[in-house]
């Protein structure tokens, strides 16, 4: 055993929570070490939001430049049939993935912070060993992250692929089917699709994005149509055989169905981390298979914090790290709480769909009078100009002062509309005062505008 090393706060896990919180913790002064035992930057920069935003690009311009070549697109622009080397796709990725990762190293070195990479093991709430090096810390924050949902019928290897893999391919299979159509599924399903693979959809629940309203996931499903894949709903896979590239399911009815195969893309949610590194031995409470934390990120174990997929849902990358930075300063001994009006939610599907508050259910379920309008894309010039037709801007307001609860909105490029949604709510907006900002034009923003007029009854473009 090397020589104890002592450390004010010790992370385990170097994903955007964990990175984010050495970072804060290290411009606050604090010595802080953290330990990662893959990559910095976790799930997401490696194998989560940034490579699969970098595959989906890579799809979205390889499927319109076949538009062009195939006189689909009424944009007058002609070129040949485009050929795909996906080899040099998944080079232009890493690119970007080692790009953004060595930014993290810089930054946490220029910040002071300690890094170590190895896998840790938790020996108690104040130390931690690491390839035989034994660290004792006065705070320990664990930032361990989540993992992929196994099925034990359908174990990863070979045709059978998670995630990791699918955003790595060497070839593109001819037909792909991806079991799970939550956000992750369906962002890589329609990726595959736009790459020239077949794509099958099977889910156990009777519609697609079950976590989404249904007014906000009918134009995805229209593409999905559109695009031609195909969409099996209420239908449980059974396993797969790899001899003949079978994979077997059963409908709600209890029908056994076959399907033909060359992939298998099991996407059916992810689970916190929390086995392998001897967690149980500080028997935290629990929240279910997450770790319970209350508002400031605290453990059930003084001075021992989680943040992060490790804490349960919502699983999102900006929520780890707002939770970081908040656990950084706490630790500094300022005043914090994690207490946000809402987190944005975005699924990149085509078409995109965020979320940001309450939707109009949700508002009802709080038992909330409210009032909710919406804004149609069809309506909307930038929104033409981007040949894109479907989807929609809603607001839900309170009925009595007009304070914004809550926007969706589903369409093209509606991700950057989030920044303005999360703003207004935290800000405390009301419908008057979107309505009576100038929103540019000719922006897709102008939608936003639009839902708040129209909630107030007089749309000026409707
Ligand atoms: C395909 C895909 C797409 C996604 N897209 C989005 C998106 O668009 N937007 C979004 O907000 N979220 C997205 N996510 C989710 C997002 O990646 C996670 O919410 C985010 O990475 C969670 O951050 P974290 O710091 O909690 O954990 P992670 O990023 O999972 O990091 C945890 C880190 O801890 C390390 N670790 C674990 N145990 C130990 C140990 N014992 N010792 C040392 N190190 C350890 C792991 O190696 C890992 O690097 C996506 C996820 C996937 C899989």
């Amino acid at each position: 055993m090397q020589p104890t090393q002592h450390t004010t706060l010790l992370i385990i896990g170097g994903g955007p929570g964990g990175y984010v919180a050495a970072i804060r913790a290290g411009q606050l002064g604090i010595a802080t070490v953290l330990i990662e035992g893959q990559a910095l930057g976790g799930t997401c920069l490696n194998v989560g939001c940034i490579p699969s935003k970098a595959l989906i690009h890579v799809a979205e311009q390889f499927h319109t430049t076949q538009g062009y070549s195939n006189n689909s697109s009424p944009l007058g622009i002609k070129t040949q049939a485009p050929t795909l080397d996906i080899g040099q796709s998944v080079q232009w990725k890493n690119g970007i993935v080692d790009r953004l990762t060595s930014g993290v190293g810089a930054l946490l070195k220029k910040n002071g912070v300690k890094v170590i990479h190895g896998w840790a093991k938790i020996l108690d709430g104040k130390a931690v060993e690491v390839d035989g090096q034994r660290i004792e810390c006065e705070h320990l924050l664990l930032a361990t992250g989540s993992k992929s949902v196994d099925l034990p019928i359908l174990p990863i290897g070979g045709a059978i692929i998670s995630s990791t893999e699918a955003l790595s391919p060497t070839s593109i299979p001819r037909r792909l089917t991806v079991v799970g159509a939550g956000y992750i599924g369906l962002e890589l399903g329609i990726a595959y699709r736009k790459l020239g693979a077949e794509v099958t959809v099977v889910e156990a629940r009777d519609r697609i994005l079950p976590t989404y309203d249904k007014d906000l996931t009918l134009p995805v499903a229209e593409s999905l149509k559109a695009l031609g894949i195909t969409l099996y709903l209420e239908h449980s896979v059974e396993g797969f055989q790899a001899s003949s590239k079978t994979l077997s399911m059963r409908n709600a009815l209890g029908e056994s169905q076959t399907l033909e195969t060359d992939q298998v893309l099991v996407a059916v949610g992810r689970r916190p981390h929390t086995r392998g590194f001897n967690l149980e031995t500080l028997a935290l409470a629990m929240n279910g298979p997450a770790i319970r934390v209350d508002n400031r990120c605290q453990t059930s174990m003084r001075n021992v914090w989680a943040i992060g997929d490790l804490t349960g849902e919502p699983m999102l990358a900006h929520r780890a790290m707002a939770q970081g930075e908040m656990v950084a300063e706490i630790i500094a001994g300022k005043q914090r709480e994690f207490c946000p009006t809402a987190i944005a939610a975005v699924c990149f599907t085509d078409p995109e769909i965020v979320v940001v508050g309450k939707s109009p259910a949700e508002a009802e379920a709080a038992g909330l009078d409210y009032i909710s309008a919406s804004f149609p894309f069809s309506a909307n010039g930038r929104a033409m100009t981007l040949e894109s037709k479907s989807g929609f801007v809603r607001v839900v307001a309170r009925r009595d002062n007009h304070l914004i609860l809550g926007w969706q909105a589903v369409g093209a490029g509606v991700s950057e509309l989030s920044t303005a949604f999360g703003q207004s709510l935290e800000m405390g907006a009301c419908l008057e005062d979107i309505a009576g900002t100038i929103h540019a034009h000719p922006t897709l923003g102008e939608a936003v505008q639009e839902a708040a007029l129209r909630a107030l009854g007089h749309a000026l473009h409707l």
